[in-house]
């Protein structure tokens, strides 16, 4: 069984990609090979990308910020749409077939066959290869991705729309899942007007969760409001957080919290504001912050801590049918891949609104 190509898209020798030589170093966009459809290897597949999120971790994965280093050089990225050019030769019963548009997110591909595997839990498989940090990522133009792993993209759902659905949408779609909240429940989003956060209400709306958006500022109480928040807390005048949330709900505390902060303290916090049996999805990624939660409020109120790192195969297929229904929208702004070096400085910077999706024409 020889490899598939596609007939309509002629598969260049080199693409542009944006490239890290060692950690730390800057950013370059430049020439790079493509790998040949006759050098595919069973199961894998060649995408040609039409755009990519950028997320913060891209950023981490650059700088080498974390306690398990990327691989050098890097190319980034992990939320990546585009379409199947080739199949690898020897790949029976492919789920995707050529010319179909898919997505490619951060669990990149996983063996499938260890227990966490075999129990739905991909992300926490011993042997999972991750996009833009262990095997390469979405920064370029073509891209060897794996047909059981990535997420079919549905006709209604636009790329540049799908691309951070499938990190970020995804991430706090399968923390809600996972809250073990039933319709009409509380459930509080600290950071709600953020990038993750914005999405988040969404989602926990159309499953019918009443939320507690908290953020600072008229602007994202403007957003909150629109996207459904039934109740807005700002944080930056609030005296009192936790008797403003409890107020919220009856004296009685929320069922569960979605906590994406990169500090400690909106984790602690939660333990005050959650009511007996409730739980904290924590979301984050802080490489160095502690959770300093009360053991013994924990223990008497019964509080759960769960956390939720990003999704399996089926989560991300879920995020995207949804966004895909219209009902959950991201913000975000699109510019080019030859702009990544900018983007990265004003990510630094934290001058970056909703998320930034390049565009790779
Ligand atoms: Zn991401
Ligand atoms: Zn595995």
């Amino acid at each position: 069984m020889s490899a598939q190509v596609s007939t309509t898209v002629q598969i260049p020798k080199t693409q542009k990609v944006a490239i890290v030589a060692t950690s730390g170093a800057k950013v370059h966009v430049k020439d790079h090979p493509v790998k040949s459809p006759e050098d595919l290897a069973p199961g894998e597949c060649l995408l040609k990308l039409h755009c990519t999120g950028v997320c913060h971790t891209d950023l981490h994965a650059a700088m080498g910020d974390w306690p398990v280093k990327p691989k050098t050089p890097l190319i980034g990225g992990h939320e990546g749409v585009g379409e199947i050019v080739a199949i690898g030769k020897n790949t029976p019963n492919s789920p995707v077939k050529l010319g179909q548009r898919v997505g490619v997110k951060w669990i990149a591909d996983s063996c499938f066959d260890c227990e966490q595997c075999r129990k739905g839990h991909e992300q926490n498989c011993a042997n999972v290869k991750l996009s833009g940090y262990t095997v390469d990522g979405t920064f370029s133009q073509y891209l060897v991705s794996y047909v059981h792993s990535v997420t079919p993209i549905p006709d209604a759902l636009e790329s540049e729309a799908a691309a951070s659905i499938l990190c970020a949408g995804l991430t706090v779609y399968r923390a809600l899942k996972y809250s073990e909240t039933s319709p009409g429940d509380w459930v509080v989003i600290p950071g709600a007007g953020g990038g993750l956060g914005h999405l988040a209400v969404q989602y926990a709306k159309y499953m019918g969760r009443r939320v507690i958006a908290i953020d600072a500022g008229e602007e994202k109480r403007k957003l909150c409001k629109a996207l459904g928040a039934d109740v807005w807390i700002d944080f930056t005048t609030s005296t009192d957080t936790v008797s403003d949330i409890k107020k919220a709900t009856g004296g009685l505390g929320a069922h569960a919290a979605v906590v994406t902060a990169a500090s400690s303290s909106g984790y602690t916090q939660a333990i005050d504001y959650l009511r007996p049996n409730g739980r904290l999805m924590a979301v984050g990624m802080p490489g160095e912050a502690k959770l300093d939660a009360s053991i013994f409020f924990v223990v008497f109120k019964s509080i759960t801590i769960h956390g939720s790192y990003v999704g399996n195969r089926q989560d991300a297929i879920e995020a995207v049918e949804i966004a895909a229904s219209g009902a959950v929208k991201c913000h975000f702004q699109t510019k080019k891949l030859s702009d990544i070096a900018t983007v990265y400085e004003e990510l630094k910077k934290g001058e970056i609104a909703g998320r930034v999706v390049l565009s790779m024409d």
